[in-house]
């Protein structure tokens, strides 16, 4: 949606967008509409026109203009039939002006002959029909105003014209009967650009509304991505994306309720990094943060989707495993103790190695916060330090 360039002034006098790309997405979004119209206006046209066959056999009876009039009739008839048609495969036949004004002169002309093949006391009756049609052809057909404007000026050259040949009246009637034909066209081209303006105006109503709500939908958006942005930074570590305090408490106690409802285990690892004061005195603080965003990496790699990682604070790490038994969790805590060790890190031009301590807790009826796990689990943690480090103890 173009929504700060959209230009929705109406010309005063042709009564449509002033901007081309405004009219192209307006003729485009109502070609349906305005071609079932169209095509509902060719077929009256038709059946009128087709209808005053029976008033030619009336003033004629079957001699020979009866039959040229005929002939007229069919072909106009038919043509007004196969633009019809056309106009389903062809929407801008009946929305860009041009063709369906060609239909309309080419009617118009049609409509001269009448003059010509009537008797001359039928004259009165022809003009009248004429203002009528003139009316009804902005009202059947809704035409763009400039080319309506084109048609009906035709209509009335032509007529003049025509009743100057058959009538042979001075000029001063004839301008008088021209000024009096032009009635019905003002009428309506009135009409007609009332129509296209009220039209327009309503379209134009509907493109502020959806570019509105498309800049609504816009901060919607911005807003949402905020937020989910905003819960990840209130429930993470900044250093190592794994879950803070604050969100791995309250997992823990969603396990909890789950444990409460359908039973089953929890267990937990904490795992301590060996000697990681010394990480840091030989390589330095950056060195240090880099071993303990590579470990949590790790750690996301190895375990299950419903495994919660955390940091516990400093270089210790916290990780629940549900549905799982302390037995169960010595074997992944032996896995991650490995693949810690399998990691390599470079600083000062060379490659060095850590090590972690692993200390298992699990669940036991009446733990009603993770910190009685810890705990336990702290406990199982110290002893393996004091063991030498670098392995997983049982509490
Ligand atoms: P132990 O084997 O007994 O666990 O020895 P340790 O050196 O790992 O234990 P200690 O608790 O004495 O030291 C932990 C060190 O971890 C101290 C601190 O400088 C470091 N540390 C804590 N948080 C961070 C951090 O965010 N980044 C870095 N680089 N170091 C940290
Ligand atoms: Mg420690
Ligand atoms: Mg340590």
């Amino acid at each position: 949606m173009r929504n700060n360039l959209l230009d929705t002034t109406i010309s005063k006098w042709t009564a449509e967008f002033t901007d081309p790309e405004t009219e192209a997405e307006y003729r485009r979004r109502n070609a349906g509409v305005h071609v079932r119209q169209t095509r509902v206006g060719l077929c009256l046209w038709m059946a009128l026109w087709l209808f005053f066959i029976y008033v030619d056999y009336v003033a004629l009876g079957a001699e020979r203009n009866f039959w040229l009039l005929l002939i007229v009739r069919i072909i106009i008839g038919s043509a007004i039939l196969a633009f019809a048609i056309r106009t389903g495969r062809k929407p801008e036949l009946a929305t860009n002006g041009l063709w369906i004004s060609m239909l309309l002169i080419l009617g118009w002309t049609g409509f001269f002959t009448v003059f010509f093949l009537l008797p001359g006391d039928q004259l009165p009756w022809i003009l009248a029909m004429f203002m009528t049609i003139l009316i009804g052809q902005f009202v059947f057909i809704m035409n763009r105003v400039n080319w309506g404007a084109i048609t009906a000026s035709y209509a009335i050259t032509g007529t003049v014209l025509s009743v100057w040949a058959v009538a042979e009246t001075e000029p001063e009637r004839m301008a008088i009967l021209a000024l009096l034909l032009s009635v019905p066209a003002a009428t309506g081209l009135f009409i007609l650009h009332r129509f296209h303006s009220d039209r327009r105006n309503s379209f134009a109503m509907l493109l502020h509304a959806e570019a509105a709500n498309a800049e609504l939908q816009k901060q919607i958006h911005a807003r949402t991505k905020l937020e989910t942005e905003l819960k990840r930074i209130a429930a993470t570590d900044p250093l190592t994306g794994l879950y803070n305090r604050r969100r791995y408490e309250e997992l823990f106690r969603q396990e909890l309720r789950r444990i409460d409802r359908y039973g089953g285990n929890l267990s937990i690892l904490v795992i301590d990094l060996d000697h990681f004061k010394r990480v840091n005195d030989t390589y330095g603080h950056g060195t240090g943060d880099r071993v303990l965003k590579d470990t949590a990496d790790l750690f996301l790699r190895q375990l299950r989707e419903v495994d919660i990682v955390g940091r516990l604070g400093g270089e210790e790490f916290i990780v629940l495993l549900p549905d799982i038994r302390k037995s169960e969790a010595s074997v992944v805590a032996e896995r991650l103790r490995s693949k810690i060790g399998e990691l390599r890190f470079f600083a000062n031009n060379e490659t060095f190695r850590v090590t972690a301590t692993i200390g298992i807790a699990q669940y036991k009826t009446g733990d009603r916060e993770i910190e009685d796990l810890i705990i336990r689990a702290d406990g199982a943690l110290y002893k393996g330090k004091a063991k030498g480090r670098n392995r997983v103890v049982i509490a």
